[in-house]
């Protein structure tokens, strides 16, 4: 009998420890939340927490896609289990505005079903070559799914040569489902390859790559728990 108690002991006591870090690790790192919240009151006062689309971080091989505060980054955790694939980049307007941008030379693909997204393959990683990637840009349609992506990309384009800098559309606010908007952002992620040469499922974070060195800033969210990623410099 004290046996069992003492095994019951043990055993809510190792529930207890998990219980805390689930809830650690869900409270999905305070003090870059709040940002994220007073940057969206008020864009005008925290313009020194926004990056610069078209901009890069001394010698970074990607351009930021994008206008806004990177509020969440890779690896950021919003739900038990889950981690975020890539980053999101607030612009601080409506949807439809703030315009998105290619962050490296590649060959554009937009599925006949998606409204929101595209994908861009790159065919040499700049940081590893010879090896095959992708870059994932969503959430650029207004909150019924009408699209923000620009009219030269239409549904069913495929393997369209763009250079980095191109205009691929606006940020939006669709989530996927019509009527449930999520804040205007863009979600940008780096995404590997299949042995077939196609692009992996993004919504898994072992399929894509911590997109830090190729924006030259801390987009970790495993190891950057409370910064926003700026650039340091300006030359
Ligand atoms: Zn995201």
């Amino acid at each position: 009998m004290k046996k069992i108690g003492k095994v019951l002991l043990i055993g809510l006591g190792i529930m207890i420890v998990v219980v805390c870090m689930v809830f650690y690790e869900t409270i999905i790192h305070p003090q870059r939340s709040s940002k994220v919240v007073q940057f969206l009151r008020n864009p005008e006062e925290h313009t020194d927490w926004a990056v610069k689309a078209q901009s890069r971080c001394q010698d970074a091989p990607f351009l930021l896609p994008t206008d806004g505060l990177i509020g969440y980054l890779w690896g950021d955790s919003f739900r038990i289990g889950k981690h975020h694939q890539g980053i999101d980049i607030f612009g601080g307007t409506e949807a439809g505005i703030t315009p998105v941008y290619a962050a490296y030379d590649g060959y554009l693909t937009r599925l006949p079903d998606w409204k929101s997204s595209l994908i861009i393959r790159i065919p040499d990683d700049p940081l590893q070559p010879g090896r095959q990637i992708w870059t994932y840009y969503t959430h650029m349609a207004d909150k019924n799914g009408k699209s923000y992506i620009a009219a030269d990309f239409p549904p069913g384009t495929s393997e369209v040569f763009v250079k980095a800098g191109t205009l691929l559309g606006y940020q939006g606010n669709y989530s996927g489902s019509a009527n449930n908007p999520v804040g205007v952002h863009l979600h940008f992620s780096i995404v590997l390859s299949d042995s077939e040469g196609n692009f992996e499922n993004e919504l898994e974070i072992g399929n894509t790559l911590d997109p830090s060195p190729y924006f030259n800033l801390p987009l970790n969210g495993k190891e950057n728990k409370d910064i926003i990623p700026v650039c340091s410099h300006t030359p």
